[in-house]
């Protein structure tokens, strides 16, 4: 990591591929006004997903230091960058990119499905990579997992082992964990939405529930049959 200086006040040197940036969003953090970044790619092909193009596993638009120096530019405006994607966790500079942010001086929130428990347990090691909040998006229960996302059936637990991780980061370390589902009529999620929300109350936390918006019977988003 390179030491801070009065040009690059983070120490930048980030490889993390940044597809998209919202400058000012008062929805990605619950209570906070945050700046939020899209990270590209992800391992799953979710239904409802609305944004397809963040699957495919490619460059970024944006280098993290035009994140960097946005932060800058917005100091006093905003409280807070959230890291949404795509998925995050797989990209290994993850934990530079929130360390970086903190060294400037903003807290980081992050959204993730919990595709990757292992390196979310190093995340939350250290406190300088460890976000400050985050946003889990629980699909299904593990047995519907593969109907949803499209994973394989040994992958479908680790979103389960991300949300015990999470929740024992958030007992000991203070982190500040949401928990979230999104559900479309007739689903196999409404269907067991009891099920989902009761083994969610089993690690102390309430689920927020979703509606996928533009979406048919299957759960397809609209724009993407088309
Ligand atoms: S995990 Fe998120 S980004 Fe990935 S396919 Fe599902 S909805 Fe889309």
């Amino acid at each position: 990591m390179n030491a801070p200086t009065s040009a690059n006040p983070a120490g930048c040197d980030v490889e993390l591929p940044v597809a998209g940036i919202i400058p000012f969003s008062a929805t990605d953090w619950p209570g906070k006004l945050t700046c939020t970044i899209f990270t590209q790619g992800c391992m799953w092909t979710c239904t409802y997903c609305h944004n397809p193009t963040l699957q495919p596993i490619t460059p970024g638009e944006h280098a993290f230091t035009a994140v960097v120096d946005l932060l800058g530019q917005r100091r006093g405006l905003i409280d807070a960058l959230v890291i949404s994607g795509g998925e995050p966790t797989l990209h290994h500079g993850l934990g530079n990119a929130i360390a970086a942010t903190h060294r400037i001086g903003f807290p980081v929130g992050l959204h993730t499905c919990g595709y990757a428990p292992g390196r979310l347990d190093v995340l939350l090691e250290r406190e300088e990579t460890r976000p400050d909040w985050v946003g889990l998006d629980i699909k299904a229960l593990p047995s519907d997992m593969p109907a949803v996302t499209g994973c394989s059936p040994r992958a479908a637990t680790g979103s389960w082992q991300s949300l015990r991780l999470l929740a024992d980061a958030r007992d000991r370390l203070g982190l500040d964990l949401q928990v979230r589902t999104t559900i479309w009529p007739d689903s196999i999620l409404e269907h067991h939405l009891d099920d989902v929300r009761a083994a969610v109350a089993g690690y102390g936390c309430e689920l927020v529930v979703q509606y996928a918006r533009g979406v048919n019977e299957r759960g397809e988003y609209y724009a993407n049959l088309f």
